[in-house]
């Protein structure tokens, strides 16, 4: 039995698992050491080679594929990224072609995933990795994150995805299952120094997406599904650490926009520059909801902890909100909010 910094045990120990052989993972601020048998990663990869995803990023170890999943990945779920990831390839299939673009046509190919500051600054590591580092991606974590928009998660992933670098990664995901298997809530260097301590260096780049595919799909945060667990032997809780931080609430906001339309043309309004969301996308013009004003259709949208309620009028008068009416042939490659988006879908406009 070993005892956390915190007063917590954790009920592994070198005395009472089966597994023999084990090795230690400095990870407590007390100095003292978590024991874990050597065999873990050998549970954990045989797991994750006979039941990984065929996700479109694993069909190879090409580190721009890697790099470009990873970037997409972040505060998006795998179901959400899949067609972007396939359709994104399609138009950029090389970091060149990428760097080559023209930043609006990488924002419209974004288009749909939110968070744009991933694609801008995607847009910008891929002209530094053709002019600094002729089209070749540097391959260690540590040069990785010298780029735009790298940090310690994404240049980890990539250094041990793509090359083999052997260095542990840590999200939400291997934060939970690092968490419920030492049996203490482990975040920040803690969890990354656990993580390290089970890490199989022949294997890296597996090992990493196993932690992160077993926190995705048998370690859930709400309802872990233990008795599938693969590990489930070297896991001090089993299910009882469940999810630490509550879910933000919700708040419901309503809105409303007007649909403009003149033969061909749809009238947009351009988000300032200054704006901190999606600066420089287009979007319709919002008014003020009025009383008994004639709704052609609602629909809902959420943005991080805000659920809309989306009225959307049809404009019939003059309309002069500092817009342009764009040609509807030019929406697809225009970069849209993803809210102008879903308005023009509904209306069969796009
Ligand atoms: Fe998670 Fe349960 Fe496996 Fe422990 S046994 S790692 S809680 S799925």
């Amino acid at each position: 039995m070993f005892t956390f910094a915190d007063g917590r045990h954790n009920s592994l120990s070198a005395t009472s698992h089966p597994e023999s052989a084990l090795i230690a993972i400095p990870t407590l601020s007390s100095g003292e050491s978590v024991p874990v048998p050597k065999t873990f990663a050998a549970h954990l990869l045989a797991w994750y080679d006979a039941n990984a995803r065929p996700l479109p990023w694993r069909e190879n170890r090409d580190p721009y594929r890697v790099w470009l999943s990873e970037i997409m990945l972040q505060q998006t779920r795998v179901v959400a990224v899949l067609e972007h990831y396939r359709r994104f390839l399609k138009k950029f299939p090389t970091v060149q072609k990428l760097a080559a673009a023209r930043e609006s046509s990488v924002l419209a190919a974004w288009s749909g995933l939110g968070y744009y500051r991933r694609a801008r600054m995607l847009h910008a590591a891929a002209r530094v990795v053709v002019k600094e580092h002729e089209g070749v991606f540097p391959a260690t974590s540590a040069r990785l994150r010298d780029l735009p928009g790298i940090g310690r998660y994404t240049a980890s992933a990539i250094a041990s995805i793509a090359f083999q670098e052997p260095v542990a990664v840590v999200d939400g995901n291997v934060e939970r299952v690092v968490s419920r298997l030492s049996g203490c809530p482990l975040s920040g260097d803690p969890a990354w120094k656990y993580a390290e301590g089970l890490l199989d260096s022949t294997r890296p780049g597996d090992f990493n997406q196993a932690m992160m595919e077993l926190g995705a799909t048998v370690c859930l945060p709400r309802q872990p599904r233990c008795l599938l667990c693969p590990v489930a032997k070297f896991c001090a809780t089993r299910g009882e650490l469940l999810a630490t931080r509550p879910a933000p609430k919700q708040r419901k906001r309503i809105a409303c926009f007007g649909l403009a339309r003149r033969r061909d043309a749809i009238y947009l309004v351009q988000r300032k520059k200054t704006e901190s969301l999606m600066p420089g996308f287009w979007e319709l013009p919002q008014l003020t909801p009025k009383k008994g004003a004639a709704i052609a259709f609602s629909l809902r949208h959420s943005i991080t902890i805000t659920d809309y309620t989306v009225h959307v009028v049809k404009v019939e008068d003059e309309i002069d909100a500092g817009g342009k009416w764009i040609p509807s042939t030019r929406l697809s490659s225009l970069p849209l909010t993803g809210l102008a988006r879903k308005i023009l879908r509904r209306a069969e406009i796009l």
